[in-house]
């Protein structure tokens, strides 16, 4: 399934539900999380409705690299100061006991000063 109609990132994805965009290509869409932990909270989700990291595929792979790469450049953008004094976290929570709360693939970057609501 590519799109599911009940997902909520889906539905930020197609527009449905508003959010504050940071970047996005035909593979990727990056939107400010809405209840942020740091200074610099967003999260990167592939256009493509893939539930966590628990379903990828090695066609996935190219995807998978598109954002990790990504994620330096937006930090940087989003106003993180540069490595190693400044930096970022990036956390993937995955299913029910790894934290995860929306079922489509989403890559958390954080950062800014400390300190942060968690962490
Ligand atoms: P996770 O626990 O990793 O599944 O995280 C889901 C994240 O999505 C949480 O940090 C939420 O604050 C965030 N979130 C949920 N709904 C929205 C929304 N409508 N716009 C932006 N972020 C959202
Ligand atoms: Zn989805």
């Amino acid at each position: 399934m590519s799109h599911d109609p009940h997902c909520i990132f889906c539905k930020i994805i197609a527009g449905q539900i508003p959010s504050r965009k940071v970047y996005e290509d035909d593979d990727v869409y990056a939107f400010h999380d809405i209840n942020p932990w740091a200074p610099v909270h967003f999260l990167i989700v592939p256009r493509l409705h893939i539930p966590s990291m628990a379903q990828l595929l090695p066609e996935h792979a190219r995807l998978m690299g598109k954002i990790m790469l990504l994620a330096p450049r937006l930090a940087i953008e989003q106003g993180c100061q540069p490595y190693p004094d400044g930096g970022f976290r990036m956390v993937c929570n995955t299913g029910i006991q790894g934290g995860q709360e929306v079922h489509h693939l989403h890559l958390h970057v954080m950062g800014g000063p400390r300190p942060w609501l968690k962490g």
